[in-house]
């Protein structure tokens, strides 16, 4: 039996997340100026395009994929109030006490280290740039996961940045000492 037979290639999934995302009215430009805002303090010479470059680079990876096609399609089915009741109930009105929207993006972050975790909880948070936006229920609209998931990958592209450049001024000090 072929075992490869059933498995969905890896582009048929990235690619089915960025149309999530911008179905949703997030596009990777929203998500770039969160990680900007995120990592200039710490890196004087950054730019959107390497943020840009890093939200794609992030977007690659199953777990944010995954995490992403579940959160969305679960805000999709509260909306058209298609879920069962309580969980009906609960997505819709984004019910603070739930956490499983912040557990699964939570989740997706660990691949990008302690500080993906924690600029994800800096995030949770404050909200910045379109997390609020989305924060902030209007008319029908259910976004209950989709914050969190914004979150997760800004926090997942802010580390890999963090970690890169750390390793870009190392090879330039590498290459100084021979
Ligand atoms: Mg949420």
């Amino acid at each position: 039996m072929d075992r490869h037979k059933n498995v969905v290639h890896s582009k048929v999934v990235e690619q089915a997340t960025k149309e999530a995302l911008i179905r949703r009215g997030v596009e990777l430009k929203d998500i770039a100026e969160i990680v900007y805002e995120m990592q200039l303090p710490y890196n004087e010479d950054l730019t959107m395009d390497i943020c840009i470059e890093s939200v794609e680079s992030v977007l690659k990876k199953r777990e944010l994929q995954h995490a992403i096609l579940v959160g969305i399609e679960l805000d999709e089915l509260g909306e058209q109030r298609k879920l069962s009741q309580p969980l009906q109930q609960i997505v819709e009105s984004d019910e603070g006490l739930f956490g499983v929207d912040e557990t699964i993006a939570l989740g997706a972050v660990f691949t990008y280290g302690s500080i993906a975790v924690t600029t994800f909880g800096h995030l949770d948070k404050n909200k910045i740039g379109i997390i609020n936006t989305l924060d902030q229920k209007k008319g029908n609209s259910v976004n209950t996961f989709l914050d969190d998931l914004v979150a997760s990958v800004a926090a997942s592209a802010a580390s890999r940045i963090a970690h890169r450049s750390r390793d870009l001024e190392e090879k330039d000090q590498a290459e100084e000492w021979f």
